[in-house]
């Protein structure tokens, strides 16, 4: 078996091209084989058990590997395994998926346009939006205003939409219609002595004086992960949402809410959406939607919006967008029986009786001298590591913080998501709570231990 694998690891470091990867290395040392999954633990090729405190990518939220949705899985792979939804044809999975999402979508966004990934959903979103202001006859309004940090995808598009810096270097110039505001990173961003609601009005008065000095006329939508995922992890300060929406109301600007990790109790309701008290136009959401166990992901399409897309349609005589694998039929049936797991576990009743020993085990980390920040609500939250808890300096980059947090964590048995010195936790929504006893028992053995290994 081992001797089987590392002939895998030679043929990948031959050919594999990996994401997200410093290449050059990947060509010396391989990859991380991951051979076997097990709840919420995956397997590497020399047998180590990891819990994988990420869900792989903030996605496998029944966890790893899955008899029932393979099952399934199969029994549509052979009934028909392929067909397409473009020029009204259809198949009763996505008539099925697209049911089930719309009812438990917030009230009014039940319009399902299914797609694969969740930088296709972005893509189609941003189309949309751009598509609504072309029909209200304000084709003028093409700036999107997203966050620094935040993260919508890598396509040519939602990378510019992603605020995330090191997305905007190295594949050339960018494109001209995306503007960033500060996010809410209270921590560092706030001014000294801020509360959090002052820092959310300065941040909403921000958003206020940028749509002025661009000229409202120009602005289409405002974009927004509610709870920032792979830019940092970073909750929402106290009443961020309602300032920012009362904003864009003003203006009538559109929100188009990334739930594509937020979606699917993440953050302890259904909808991040419903954590915060966002009314968006769309919702773009993924990954927990299957549970990750195939790509999938939707556009959830609110009422004004759908409208606009009925007069393009009449007026252009077809709605000109669809992907080959958009509604796949053996995504869709996995994802509705995803659905099906859901209420059979009742996710929310779970992640809600979870979420106080998660967030606990984050606060419980307050005080430990690594440890400046912590952020965390439902299932996801992380701490940001310092030098100085006092001043909030940060380690000198030769120290390697994150690294070694990295190397002891694994040691451990622990997969966390580490982002700059932020190091986030978003495991499996099926996580009990003795699962995140151990979970944050072995966050902070790893911590003590980095602690010793630097003082
Ligand atoms: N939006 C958010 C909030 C994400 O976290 C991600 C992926 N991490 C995406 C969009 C892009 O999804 P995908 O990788 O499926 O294209």
């Amino acid at each position: 078996m081992n001797e089987r694998i590392s002939d895998k690891a030679a043929l990948d470091a031959a050919h594999a091209v990996h994401p997200h990867t410093n290449l050059r290395r990947h060509l010396q040392s391989g990859p991380n084989m991951i051979v076997k999954g097990d709840g919420i633990e995956v397997i590497d090729a020399q047998g180590k058990r990891y819990i994988e405190g990420a869900a792989g990518l903030w996605c496998a939220a029944l966890g790893f590997g899955s008899e029932r949705l393979g099952e399934v899985a199969k029994q549509v792979m052979t009934e028909i395994g392929y067909y397409h939804t473009f020029r009204g044809a259809s198949t009763p999975w996505v008539s099925d998926l697209s049911a089930k999402l719309g009812a438990i979508a917030p009230k009014g966004l039940d319009k399902v346009l299914l797609q694969t990934s969740g930088s296709e959903a972005n893509d189609t979103a941003m189309k949309l939006v751009w598509s609504f202001w072309e029909a209200q006859g304000e084709p003028s309004r093409v700036k999107i205003i997203s966050r620094h940090n935040s993260y919508h995808g890598t396509g040519a598009l939602t990378s510019q939409l992603t605020g995330k810096a090191n997305f905007h270097v190295g594949f050339g110039p960018g494109f001209d219609r995306f503007r960033y505001v500060t996010e809410p990173y209270y921590y560092r961003k706030a001014l000294e002595g801020e509360t959090e609601a002052q820092f959310s009005s300065r941040l909403a008065q921000e958003l206020d004086e940028m749509i002025q000095a661009e000229g409202p006329e120009t602005i289409a939508a405002f974009w927004a992960e509610p709870v920032i995922g792979s830019g940092g992890v970073f909750t929402p300060p106290e009443g961020y949402f309602p300032k920012i929406q009362a904003v864009l109301d003003k203006y009538g600007i559109l929100f188009v809410a990334d739930e594509v990790i937020c979606g699917f109790g993440r953050t302890g309701e259904m909808w991040g959406c419903q954590t915060y008290g966002i009314r968006p136009d769309m919702i773009c959401c993924a990954k927990s939607l299957s549970a990750a166990m195939l790509p999938l992901s939707a556009v959830l399409i609110g009422e004004r919006v759908f409208e606009a897309m009925l007069n393009q349609s009449d007026k252009y005589g077809s709605f000109a967008h669809g992907y080959t694998y958009g509604g796949h039929p053996v995504s869709c049936a996995v994802a509705a029986e995803v659905l099906t797991i859901y209420e059979e576990m009742d996710l929310i009743g779970h992640v809600k009786s979870i979420e106080p020993a998660f967030v606990q085990g984050f606060e419980s980390l307050r005080d430990h001298p690594l440890v400046g920040d912590v952020n965390a609500v439902g299932l996801i939250g992380c701490t940001e590591l310092v030098a100085d808890k006092q001043t909030k300096a940060k380690h000198a980059p030769e120290v390697q913080i994150t690294a070694r947090f990295e190397a002891a964590a694994l040691e451990r048995g622990l997969i966390t998501r580490n982002i700059g010195n932020r190091i986030a936790l978003s495991p499996p929504q099926i996580i009990t709570a003795a699962e995140v006893e151990e979970m944050f028992t072995r966050y902070r053995d790893t911590l003590d231990a980095v602690a010793k290994e630097i003082a």
